[in-house]
């Protein structure tokens, strides 16, 4: 089959999170034609699931939340204009003959691409796992949340948090001078979470609840009340709520490599991340890895630790294609598009 020249791309991302949108920045700063392709229809990653967070810790910036940090990070991943594809699942990749690699995606559409970084994230695409009782899918779109999207919809609410993970923990701990009151139910017999912050969900006065699932939702529009299950005593009784918020997990699968297969040839470490070295090399030439994906003795587990990640991976996709390009991160001041946006901010 021939390709047009044009459909080929110098580096595809797979994953649009934050490592790859940084990948896509480096990439352009490399003046490589850059194509990102995500599952879902919206960039950002994982930061999705704590729009409303406080991050603290990623270098050089103050303060600032997960939605924040989504939008500067797609502001800059696409200064290059990279190509974007989205609700896109990238399950499989072949190289042909020339060398190309041919990624197939979940809307049976092909794309090409001499390089590819793998920034999948840790556990791939994630979806919530919903509440299985009957009507949740009626009041999904009322007041059942699977995520906090914006902290004003619990003002002044009597809150029903079910699940007993450090998601759970946050939320009650975020929301508790946010709520009337907030009662957190879990089926098991202790919460998974840091000590220090389950303390604090018993100081901000969060009522905690074990052995305690929820059976049946009932009112109108809305939830009004949840019939609550204690699977040690089988006792059964009726709590009257406001807002109903789970967490009771997430549906993880990157359909490329999983416990049920790999598709890629890709050697795989615990957890089925991808074993690379710290420059985002794989053991198959032309692919590398970014971020949470990736596993290598220091690997840095946070969104810090994917930036570096990206712009190694970048460098190496390039030597791969230039063995004589320049072999190290360059600095973003020797770069010709930069420095037309520079006048810009510089003189206005
Ligand atoms: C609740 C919570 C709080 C956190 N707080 C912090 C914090 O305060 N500070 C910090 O540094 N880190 C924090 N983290 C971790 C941080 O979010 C991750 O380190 C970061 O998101 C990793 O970025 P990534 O791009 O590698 O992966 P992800 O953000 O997971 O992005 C991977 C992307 O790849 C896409 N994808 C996967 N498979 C495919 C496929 N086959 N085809 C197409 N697209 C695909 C996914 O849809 C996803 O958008 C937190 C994580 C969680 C869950």
């Amino acid at each position: 089959m021939s390709i047009s020249k044009e459909e080929i791309y110098d580096i595809t991302i797979i994953g649009g999170g934050p490592a790859g949108l940084f990948t896509a920045f480096y990439a352009g700063l490399r003046e490589m034609k850059t194509k990102i392709i995500e599952a879902d229809n919206k960039l950002g990653g994982k930061v999705h699931v704590y729009p409303q967070k406080m991050v603290w810790d990623v270098g050089g910036l103050t303060p600032l939340t997960g939605r924040e940090l989504i939008d500067q990070s797609i502001k800059q991943g696409l200064t290059f204009d990279p190509a974007v594809v989205l609700g896109q699942i990238v399950t499989d990749i072949e190289k042909n003959e020339d060398g190309i690699f041919m990624l197939t995606t979940s809307a049976e559409e092909r794309h090409y691409s001499k390089t590819i970084v793998i920034a999948t994230g840790m556990g791939g695409v994630i979806s919530p796992l919903k509440l299985e009782v009957p009507r949740a899918n009626e009041f999904e779109s009322k007041n059942l949340y699977y995520k906090v999207l914006d902290v004003n919809e619990f003002r002044g609410k009597s809150l029903l948090i079910s699940g007993g993970g450090p998601s759970s923990i946050d939320w009650g701990n975020d929301l508790s001078p946010i709520a009337k009151e907030i009662t957190l139910i879990y089926r098991g017999d202790d919460l998974k979470g840091l000590e220090s912050t389950k303390t604090k969900l018993i100081n901000n006065g969060v009522n905690i609840v074990f052995n305690t699932e929820i059976h049946e939702l009932a009112g109108e529009d809305e939830v009004s009340e949840v019939v609550l299950y204690n699977n040690k005593t089988n006792e059964r009784y009726t709590m009257p709520v406001d807002a109903l918020l789970v967490n009771h997990g997430y549906n993880k699968d990157n359909y490329l490599f999983n416990n049920e297969q790999n598709k890629t040839g890709l050697e795989l470490g615990d957890y089925f991340q991808v074993k690379s070295d710290a420059n985002g090399n794989t053991n198959l030439p032309g692919i590398y890895g970014a971020g949470d994906c990736v596993s290598y003795e220091g690997k840095l587990k946070l969104i810090a630790g994917a930036y570096q990640d990206a712009a190694n991976a970048v460098n190496s996709a390039k030597l791969y294609m230039e063995p004589d390009a320049h072999k190290t991160a360059i600095v973003s001041s020797h770069n010709d598009i930069l420095d037309e946006k520079n006048k810009v901010y510089l003189y206005g």
